[in-house]
């Protein structure tokens, strides 16, 4: 791309895959450009317009908090970081009580693995092939791909990688590892690798595993979570709860927040000043959290994830039967991929003539991360341009 004064590029660098669209304004689903061209948006910001572009509780909350109190240390107390604090405790998992504040996924894992590391006392982590938990060097050293990896070696140095049919060898890996595992990290759904489910039994297995040999489970579910695969947390689906969950993205309705939650025992093992963050429980992003549970809540948001997922993923394996270049549709609730034979950054740009902003995984997975709030409207809308979509796609690899 050109590098002029007026183009980001010129002060950002290339870090990220870019595409060629200009977003001024959203709502809801939808999202339009700078030159008032909608487009239904079903790449959802990675997930984090996981209430809606602008949500109207979220922007009055933020709107309110903003004229009152804008900034506030841990150091001191604050009646809305409270208020989260208590709506928060109330949905997640019975016996997550404590909670630590962050301000982003990557962090969220950051604190999840030095906590885990206190309370147990052992280095070892066993992490999934193909898991991602983020960029910095603790979750990039339980980040599988190697493309992410290979330029920032050596990273943390007692991880150990395991697929999922090695389940039943996780015992035998703890009795003979030196540097002793401590801590499992799994997302329950893997997202960024291409909404990979794990087999029926796994989550339970390892669960068992994990108790038997006072080892901590975090499950990494800052894609998963808050309603975005039908029920409020991935791990639901399986009724397995880990001992410490990482949520970010979504959780404060687009403001930058997350949260490592877990056992009371584990936060209560960390020292004052062992662990901290200047933005920790920033009122603003409290606010705006708040108000996202109470949309994920009060305005059933996960109920409908599991009704209007259903109707989108019914749709998409309709559409797998009349494409050949589709080769598996998967997923839960609104966390869907769909698996093709080719590259489809083709389909990602067509989308974006077409008015619809789509997600990719690897070179050909198409991920599907659209707002919970998307009604059968929008559902049937984005089937039908998805389906022109591959029509043409068709039509320039087989002619
Ligand atoms: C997005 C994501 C992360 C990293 O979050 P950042 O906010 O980008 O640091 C970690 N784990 C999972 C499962 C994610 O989807």
């Amino acid at each position: 791309m050109m590098q002029s004064l007026e183009s980001e590029e010129y002060y950002v660098g290339n870090l990220y895959q870019r595409f060629p669209v200009n977003i001024v304004k959203g709502r809801g689903c939808r999202v339009w450009d700078t030159n008032g061209r909608e487009y239904l948006d079903c790449m959802g910001g990675y997930g984090v317009a996981l209430v809606g572009h602008c949500n109207d509780r979220v922007v009055e909350a933020i709107t309110e908090q903003a004229r009152n109190l804008i900034t506030c240390h841990m150091s001191v107390y604050n009646e809305t970081r409270l208020r989260f604090l208590k709506k928060f405790n109330s949905i997640a998992p019975k016996s997550l009580k404590k909670t630590f504040f962050t301000n982003s996924g990557t962090e969220s894992v950051e604190a999840a693995l030095k906590f885990s590391r206190k309370f147990t006392g052992k280095s070892g982590i066993i992490a999934l092939n193909g898991g991602y938990h983020g960029k910095t060097f603790g979750s990039l050293s339980v980040t599988y791909n190697e493309k992410y990896r290979k330029s920032f070696l050596p990273l943390l140095p007692d991880v150990k990688f395991i697929s999922y049919s090695e389940v039943e060898s996780i015992p035998e890996i703890i009795s003979r590892t030196e540097n002793k595992i401590g801590t499992v990290i799994i997302e329950p759904i893997q997202g960024e690798t291409g909404i990979i489910m794990p087999p029926p039994d796994f989550l339970k297995s390892v669960k068992e595993i994990c108790i038997a040999n006072d080892v901590v489970l975090i499950f990494d579910e800052i894609q998963s979570g808050l309603g975005r695969t039908g029920k409020m947390w991935a791990g639901q689906h399986w009724n397995v709860e880990p001992d410490i969950m990482c949520l970010a993205k979504g959780i404060a309705g687009g403001v930058p927040m997350g949260v490592t939650t877990m056992r009371p025992e584990i936060l209560d093992s960390l020292k004052v000043g062992e662990h901290s963050s200047t933005f920790a429980g920033n009122p603003l992003a409290c606010a705006a959290a708040s108000a996202t549970l109470d949309a994920l809540v009060q305005d059933n948001l996960v109920g409908n994830s599991e009704r209007i997922g259903k109707l989108f993923k019914n749709g998409l394996l309709e559409l797998k039967e009349k494409y050949k270049i589709i080769r598996d549709v998967r997923g839960m609730g609104l966390m869907i991929g769909v698996e093709m034979r080719f590259d489809v950054k083709n389909i990602l740009l067509d989308g974006i003539k077409n008015g619809i902003l789509l997600l990719y995984s690897g070179r050909n997975i198409l991920r599907l991360l659209p707002p919970l709030v998307m009604d059968e409207d929008e559902v049937n809308k984005s089937l039908h341009l998805i389906d022109v979509l591959l029509q043409n796609e068709e039509k320039r690899r087989l002619g």
